[in-house]
């Protein structure tokens, strides 16, 4: 019998359950799933995870890993999982405010995104990609930038014998939506193998690393057709990321004014951004790419003079985020007005930052360093 409180803790697991503190296992949280989603697949999914314990090679990557199935009247309901050491999910990082949480020092963001690069490996050697790789189910932990993953029951096993059956639109890599398209089919449990794989997992992963860069903004949302008129995509969904969208493609250009031109990153992100979501048939820029480039980068950052918040590449002659800032004050007649509320930058917190030990990672398995 489980034993939980009465309210669940977070809400909004994709409709699939709500999550639940455990009474008498401390650290412990229980997802329950609504009734009929519990089906014979899924229970076999979960017993294969707890007999397959995640291994993971650096104690500050957390995964929400099933650890028990609960029953009640004798019939699954749901498993427990660990409760992870994390405050916010990720877009907390990023999402476009005036709010100064550390977290949100465009340095800090670089090593968020550089943290999430690691999560794919540990996925990986585990046999397993992340599937459902969206913004609300990478849990962060604002004090030291970490990142952990929440909602595992939704991974997929290599080779597709445990599935992934659900994605955020918007995160779901586009030769999987055409799969699925020209097959006719319209859920990915139905969907003819392969669905979700290494490649898909990185084409999210690159709009992680372009939401974190790029003042929160998805790569696919909204464009400007041409040059000179201006029709935008509405929101976020698969339809941009199936058409190919991607709003700095050859002749768009990004409708949100907060975005700033892609030159403002070292030239390697705009090849990268462009592999990962237009040419990416050759195969999408690795997590370890992107980590190096990461690190690269983060290197080369200098402070804006006016905002301790704002951290651009110390060749740029102009802060892009000031700019930005200006660009969306105008558009919405100075209602938005940054606080230049200036404080010490506790930087300190920020060097208990994820190093990676290459020996470790080179021992641990070849498949995602190809
Ligand atoms: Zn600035």
């Amino acid at each position: 019998m489980i034993d939980i409180e009465s309210n669940p803790i977070f809400n909004g697991t994709g409709g699939e359950g709500a999550v639940y503190a455990s009474r008498s296992r401390p650290g412990q949280l229980f997802k329950k799933y609504r009734p009929g989603k519990m089906t014979p697949e899924v229970e076999e999914k979960l017993k294969y995870m707890i007999d397959h314990p995640i291994k993971v090679g650096d104690e500050n990557s957390k995964f929400a890993w099933p650890t028990e199935v609960g029953y009640e009247n004798g019939q699954p309901v749901g498993f427990y999982m660990p409760r992870l050491p994390c405050d916010e999910k990720i877009y907390f990082a990023y999402d476009y405010t005036d709010d100064m949480s550390e977290v949100r020092n465009y340095k800090n963001r670089v090593i968020v995104a550089r943290n999430l690069c690691t999560m794919i490996h540990w996925a990986n050697i585990n046999n397993f990609v992340i599937g459902d790789f969206n913004d609300k189910n990478i849990g962060l932990d604002k004090v030291s930038g970490y990142v952990s993953m929440f909602d595992c029951d939704s991974f997929h096993l290599l080779g597709g014998k445990h599935r992934c059956g659900a994605c955020m639109p918007g995160y779901a890599a586009p030769e999987l939506l055409r799969a699925m398209r020209a097959d006719g089919s319209t859920n990915y449990l139905g969907a003819n193998l392969p669905t979700f794989t290494a490649e898909t997992d990185l084409f999210a992963l690159a709009i992680h690393v372009f939401r974190l860069l790029m003042n929160g903004a998805h790569p696919y949302n909204g464009i400007d057709v041409t040059m000179d008129s201006s029709s935008a995509i509405a929101g976020v969904g698969d339809q941009p990321v199936h058409d190919g969208l991607y709003c700095f493609a050859l002749g768009k250009k990004p409708k949100n004014r907060t975005i700033p031109p892609l030159l403002i990153l070292p030239d390697i992100f705009s090849e990268y951004f462009d592999r990962a979501f237009i040419h990416f048939e050759a195969g999408r820029p690795t997590w370890r790419q992107w980590l190096n480039a990461l690190d690269n980068y983060r290197m080369h950052l200098v402070m804006c003079g006016k905002n301790p918040m704002h951290w651009h590449h110390k060749g740029l002659s102009c802060c892009p985020w000031c700019e930005a800032d200006e660009r969306e004050s105008k558009k919405n007649r100075g209602l938005f007005k940054p606080k230049f509320k200036v404080r010490r930058i506790d930087q300190e917190s920020f060097k208990r930052e994820l190093y990676l030990d290459p020996v470790d990672l080179n021992l641990a398995g070849s498949y995602a360093s190809r």
